[in-house]
């Protein structure tokens, strides 16, 4: 604890319990252990109001990539402000810094991508992904092309429309969900489900789960495929080398849409600007949001083909969809800056040539730990699977929380790293060094020691 600032904790966590309701909580047991508050942050460390120093092992939720402290995020929002804090893009109008992200963005993108609608968050990107793929299709003369296939354990957000395209079971037990016209196929995640097979064999398995769901459902009725290409929130599932090329080959056979949530993998944690270019595909859509501006200011997008834009341009009439915050200009600013920063500091050539390889390297070293089943991982992010047996994969029993204990013994220790189930998982800042990643792994090993 090398900062001693002056917060009342005791008194924070009081009025946190009375007054605030806090996103995804069991609200009894925060008000029985209280709020870690956060008061400050720099480069990969946040520190608590007890001045304890903690290595942000998740990027905040996987999107400081920039890492934090970054003046010129705050100058160019200070600078946006003065200018032009607020106006709209709906009514023909808009403004330069929305125009000059846009431009900077689709040339990011894969070649055939180059417009962008812009949102406040990775939701609200999938919502507009489900209305933009049935406008697309009805646009197309083909209203019944309706269902979407998604995944068990993918996540796509919150809202009503994110959380139906997500697969998470507790989700959807909350709120009658998913929303008609929405089906879930089976994920890649070999080490949980492989049973006897290779992880070549699994992949293949795992994407013509695809194909029997389009020919149950018809491939007339079927309009998009959504997945992240590394399922982030499910605990970092890497798909087997095979899984990708047969989806590909699977949704050109059926004339299906492909949406790539590059919310977590987009802005360089594969080493790539988007997943979608780590493995080669050729999505219609790629939400964004978290990296795309480092979690700065609240911000989204979709990024469309010139396939679906030139449908939109060609046919007309209005799309009647779009938020008050779509494209704002402060939060346009800082992206841009944001994007600007990751160039200069050549970061996404860095996670590929340099730091992912590190990490990696360094992570594969807790497969000697007695309660890690498999390591894994693809450039700035990585999983651990905890088990009570390595031979033959044994769980621990559902009873015991090994994870949660994992994960609270991790941040006593002074590393912030997530779990899901009994997977542990990180994903740091894009700018974190040789140094703190020998940090990151050596506390990831003491929680490892201490949850024994
Ligand atoms: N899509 C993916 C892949 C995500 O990981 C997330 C958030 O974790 C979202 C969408 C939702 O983004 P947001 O929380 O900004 O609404």
């Amino acid at each position: 604890s090398d900062q001693n600032l002056a917060y009342n904790t005791e008194w924070l966590q009081q009025q946190d319990n009375q007054h605030y309701l806090h996103p995804f909580s069991d609200h009894k047991t925060l008000r029985e252990q209280g709020a870690r508050m956060i008061v400050r942050a720099d480069g990969v460390y946040i520190w608590d109001s007890d001045g304890n120093k903690i290595l942000d092992g998740m990027a905040g939720l996987w999107c400081t990539n920039i890492g934090y402290g970054q003046s010129r995020l705050a100058k160019a929002a200070f600078d946006q402000m003065n200018e032009l804090p607020y106006y709209n893009s709906f009514f023909q109008c808009a403004h330069p810094p929305v125009v000059e992200l846009a431009k900077t963005i689709g040339e990011l993108a894969p070649a055939h991508m180059n417009q962008v609608f812009f949102t406040g968050s990775g939701s609200e990107s999938n919502d507009t992904v489900l209305r933009m793929v049935r406008h697309y299709w009805t646009l197309k003369g083909q209203p019944e092309k309706f269902t979407i296939i998604g995944r068990h354990n993918g996540y796509h957000g919150s809202t009503v429309a994110g959380a139906s395209l997500g697969g998470m079971k507790p989700m959807h037990s909350q709120g009658g969900l998913p929303i008609p016209g929405i089906h879930h196929i089976p994920q890649p995640y070999w080490f949980g489900e492989g049973g006897d097979t290779t992880p070549e064999e699994f992949g293949i398995q795992a994407a013509r789960e695809l194909e029997s769901a389009i020919l149950d459902i018809g491939a007339d009725k079927v309009a998009a495929f959504i997945a992240e290409p590394i399922q982030g929130a499910g605990g970092v599932v890497i798909p087997p080398d095979t899984y990708w090329p047969e989806i590909k080959n699977i949704l050109a056979r059926y004339d299906i849409l492909l949406i790539v949530d590059e919310v977590i993998c987009g802005f360089g944690r594969t080493g790539e600007w988007f997943g979608s270019q780590y493995y080669g595909l050729e999505p219609d859509f790629m939400p964004i949001a978290k990296g795309m501006t480092s979690g700065y200011m609240p911000m989204g997008g979709v990024i469309v083909s010139d396939r679906v834009a030139g449908t939109f341009e060609q046919e007309g009439g209005e799309f009647f969809h779009g938020y008050t915050y779509s494209g704002h200009p402060v939060a346009a600013a800082v992206a841009l800056e944001n994007i600007r920063l990751i160039q200069e500091n050549k970061l996404v050539e860095y996670v590929k040539n340099d730091i992912g390889p590190y990490l990696q390297t360094a992570w594969q070293t807790l497969s000697d730990h007695p309660l890690v089943g498999e390591t894994r991982g693809v450039g700035l992010l990585g999983a651990l699977e905890l088990v009570k047996e390595k031979a033959g994969r044994v769980r621990f029993d559902s009873e015991l929380d090994v994870g949660g204990m994992c994960r609270t013994l991790s941040v006593s220790n002074g590393l912030v790293m997530r779990a899901v189930g009994d997977t542990m998982i990180i994903s740091p800042p894009l700018v974190i060094s040789h140094s703190e990643v020998d940090e990151l792994v050596s506390k990831a090993r003491e929680a490892l020691d201490l949850t024994m």
